[in-house]
């Protein structure tokens, strides 16, 4: 059986080795357009910021150690312009030179490629993008030389964010725009991608959100970039504003495709017989909402691409899709993940939807380095389904999302994942997991024991006519009167027992635990305040 796999970076090299191990005898031809296969795209912003130090660690396999390695065939700078289905062959173009190949069995992994805006000032010098090893390489030459002390990065989403954080680590100056009104759009709801704002702030790194990327100016090299608000000085723009499919080759080829990504069926098939497609230039399915979902992540690229190879083998595996699971590490020392549906995927997808967020310990708090998790669970409040988990946090936020991953993937219930053995050492973890943790916050949320005004809600204005009461430790809300949860043993003098109270202190759970002892002398009417100082501004009272 001849394999031709067009496009080889992470889906056709991982498609391709796992053919051949699952059947030494087939031919197995990887046709790619660049020069380089197999690199860490992932790693290119640490590469700019030398956290990678150089380029040959970014490139996993050369074309010679991986045909050593797997015994496929690797032909670089072989770009294929067309797909005859019927006659099952391809036309490439190499050098100039056309050629045809044949194939039995045709695996599309063509990726994609960064968009480009039609504005002007794109072909000034130090404007870059940053999806091949070249375009790391380039960005991170003109820092060094000295000639790029500020910057623009236009893009909010998680690649615009590595790369920001490392020219800052460079000591370049960087505005980071986008057009939506959050940071991290659609991946973190936007009180938590708020909250990533601050840290960047924080980080010296300036997000514009809301702002409109409209042109560059300059003598030869860029000097302004032209924004929706104003022109913003800098010497360098980095585009990080999406990526489209590379199926524009596909035209005519009867392959079925929507808004230009590939569709497949859960074996990773096209419409076409003997053409399978994987990676960024296929679409998959989301596995909770069973509805077609692109995921452009290395990870989809890798899962995916061994599936599609067994199948290619005679297998008949499935693969059950996406939950848009990510991780990234951001500007501000801190971390995020999420996985499932955030509370606005939940609401728009119909669920009944309930949330809780806490403010938890990732390891034991006497241990050295231990932070905080600030973790938003989603759930179904017909159902008890467990849908969802944003986290941020200096520490390992992929531990868990993870977690999150497994339920979600296993339909869990909110009730299932009660009281699970989760591991437990002070350099790790809390003896109460942190994800054991914040699901019991959620649990007593929807059991009635906590009641509380998310961060949204608080926002929004939901607190209004409620007294800010300071439950901490030790009185730490000026001007709000303070409530010692060691002192109450009845009614408390000064608060009536059908007084609305906002509760608040650091993280939330002083103010719950005072919650709950109010309760128990008749007060009927306080709310917690979720995430505590420690994620919302309160205003305090002049
Ligand atoms: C800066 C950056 C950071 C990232 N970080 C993460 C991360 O942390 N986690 C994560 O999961 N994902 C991450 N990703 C995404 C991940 O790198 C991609 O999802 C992955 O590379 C997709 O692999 P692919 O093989 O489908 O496509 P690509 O990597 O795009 O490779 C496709 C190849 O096909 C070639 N090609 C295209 N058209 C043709 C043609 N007509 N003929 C021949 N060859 C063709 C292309 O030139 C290319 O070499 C990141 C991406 C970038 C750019």
């Amino acid at each position: 059986m001849k394999v031709l796999i067009i496009g080889g970076v992470a889906a056709g090299t991982k498609a391709a080795a796992k053919i051949k191990r699952e059947d030494r005898s087939c031919e197995v031809i990887i046709l790619t357009k660049g020069k380089d296969i197999s690199y860490a795209g992932c790693g290119l912003p640490y590469y700019v910021g030398g956290v990678i130090p150089a380029r040959e660690q970014l490139i996993v396999n050369t074309p010679e150690s991986f045909s050593r390695l797997t015994g496929a065939q690797v032909l670089t700078e072989t770009e294929v312009t067309a797909v005859d289905t019927a006659a099952k062959t391809v036309t490439a173009v190499h050098k100039g030179e056309s050629s045809t190949h044949s194939y039995d069995k045709l695996v599309i992994a063509s990726g994609a490629s960064p968009f480009c805006p039609d504005i002007p000032g794109l072909d000034l010098e130090n404007v870059f993008f940053m999806r091949t090893p070249d375009d790391a390489i380039a960005l991170r030459e003109a820092v060094e030389a000295g000639g790029i002390k500020r910057a623009v990065v236009a893009g909010g989403g998680f690649i615009g964010l590595e790369v920001a954080e490392n020219l800052a680590e460079k000591g370049v100056r960087v505005n980071v725009i986008d057009f939506a009104p959050h940071v991290l759009p659609n991946f973190l709801d936007p009180e938590l991608s708020e909250y990533v704002e601050n840290k960047m702030a924080d980080a010296g790194i300036n997000p514009m959100t809301g702002v409109a990327l409209e042109g560059v100016l300059g003598d030869g090299k860029v000097e302004k970039v032209q924004t929706s608000k104003r022109a913003v000085k800098a010497d360098a723009l980095v585009l990080a504003i999406g990526i489209r499919p590379n199926t524009a080759f596909l035209e005519g080829s009867g392959i079925e495709m929507f808004k230009g990504t590939i569709l497949t069926d859960k074996n990773l098939r096209t419409n076409v017989e003997d053409v399978y497609a994987v990676g960024d230039c296929a679409m998959v399915t989301n596995r909770e909402t069973n509805e077609p979902a692109w995921s452009p992540m290395g990870s989809t690229a890798n899962i995916a691409g061994r599936v599609l190879a067994m199948n290619i083998c005679g297998g008949s595996k499935e693969y059950a899709g996406v939950l848009g699971t990510g991780v990234a590490k951001l500007p501000g020392g801190i971390n995020t993940g999420r996985t499932g549906l955030t509370e606005t995927a939940a609401k728009a997808a119909g669920y009944d939807v309930i949330t809780a967020l806490s403010v938890v310990d990732d390891k034991a708090h006497y241990y050295p380095g231990a932070g905080s998790f600030i973790i938003k669970m989603t759930a179904d409040k017909a159902t008890r389904k467990f849908l969802g988990l944003q986290v941020l946090g200096t520490g390992a936020v992929d531990k868990v999302t993870d977690i999150a991953v497994t339920a979600i993937s296993l339909g869990a219930t909110v009730d299932q994942l009660e009281n699970l053995d989760f591991a437990y050492a002070p350099p790790f973890s809390t003896a109460i997991h942190p994800f054991a943790h914040a699901l019991n916050v959620l649990l007593n949320k929807m059991n009635g024991s906590l009641e509380s005004f998310t961060p949204a809600e608080f926002a929004e204005g939901a607190a209004e006519g409620y007294r800010l009461v300071d439950a901490s430790p030790q009185p730490s809300i000026h001007s709000a009167p303070y409530l010692d949860l060691t002192k109450i043993e009845g009614e408390m003098e000064g608060f009536a027992k059908d007084e609305k109270l906002l509760l608040v202190c650091a993280k939330g759970k002083r103010a719950y635990m005072t919650q709950n002892r109010l309760k128990h002398y008749g007060y009927t009417n306080t709310k917690v305040l979720e995430g505590g100082t420690a994620f919302n501004t309160v205003e305090e009272e002049d």
